[in-house]
């Protein structure tokens, strides 16, 4: 059953409210995480609980709760639930404040937890993988709000998405400000030529996903040489595979980008083999 902790209490989809005066609401102030379970289990919690504090770091917030605590708290509230496979939604926001924008007089950080379900793709799209657009507007810069930062700020990749959903395409390709390829709008991008599996590097400004991580692991694993390096349009027109990955996702092949399809057009054998090994991973709990 959808659980929501707020600050030290259990409420739920109805009852389950947030201030006005939130500086989360007003102005994108704060920070979250998208976690998933499987059969029972919280898959890489650890990892997203780095990523949670590391970006609440760089944004100068001082997350109310110990990481232990933090930890303890989502376990709770997913065993509260009852729900085997779910998605977490962590959220830490400045607080409540006023009307400006000073942190300063938000007194202290509200923290959130819900845990529900999610689905983003139905399961033709994983059957014939994805037509992509690469989208106009880029990701942030990375020197002004860094995209490593998993920030409640998600409006350049809201105005990719709604580019996107005008042209009818399934998913938006997004650049970064220097003009290589860089995720998309809730996904990370990779693409494989001479089962090679490439992906941009966080330093080039990319939300670090934890599913790629994962994946690259499972690459190495299989066999395949993986590199993380810049790619530009070409590389993905040119590529014998493109995928994306993300928690919700997982693992999913895109087969068209820009007009142009990508290899077979069909999704290829080292998507298909990595989407496994992940499936695998994940409901196996490591
Ligand atoms: N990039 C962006 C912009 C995202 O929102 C997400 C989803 N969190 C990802 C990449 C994928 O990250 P993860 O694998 O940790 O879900």
């Amino acid at each position: 059953m959808t659980t929501i902790w707020i600050d030290g209490k259990y409420y739920d989809r109805d009852s389950a409210k947030v201030s006005v005066f939130d500086h989360g609401l007003l102005y994108g102030d704060g920070v979250f995480e998208g976690i998933r379970a499987y059969n029972g289990r919280i898959f890489r919690l650890d990892a997203h609980l780095d990523r949670l504090y590391d970006s609440a770091k760089a944004i100068n917030l001082d997350v109310p709760l110990t990481r232990a605590e933090m930890q303890a708290m989502v376990a709770e509230a997913y065993a509260t639930s009852k729900m085997q496979d779910s998605y977490i939604r962590l959220v830490v926001t400045r607080g409540v404040g006023d009307l400006g924008l000073d942190p300063r007089k938000c007194v202290r950080p509200t923290t959130i937890c819900i845990v529900d379900t999610i689905r983003l793709w139905p399961q033709d799209r994983y059957d014939r993988g994805l037509i992509c657009l690469t989208a106009a507007t880029p990701i942030s810069h990375k020197e002004n709000l860094s995209p490593r930062v998993k920030s409640l700020n998600y409006l350049a990749h809201i105005l990719g998405k709604i580019e996107g959903i005008a042209a009818s395409v399934d998913e938006v390709i997004m650049l970064d400000s220097a003009g290589f390829v860089a995720e998309a709008s809730g996904m990370n991008l990779f693409s494989v030529s001479d089962h090679s599996v490439r992906t941009p590097p966080p330093y080039s400004g990319i939300l670090r996903g934890v599913t790629r991580d994962a994946v690259l692991e499972l690459a190495q694993e299989a066999g395949y040489g993986t590199v993380e390096i810049p790619q530009n349009r070409y590389d993905l027109y040119t590529a014998d595979e493109v995928f994306l990955t993300g928690t919700a996702a997982e693992v999913i092949a895109v087969t068209k980008l820009d007009g142009r399809t990508i290899g077979s057009g069909s999704p290829g054998p080292v998507t298909r083999d990595l989407a496994a090994r992940f499936k695998a991973l994940a409901t196996r709990g490591d």
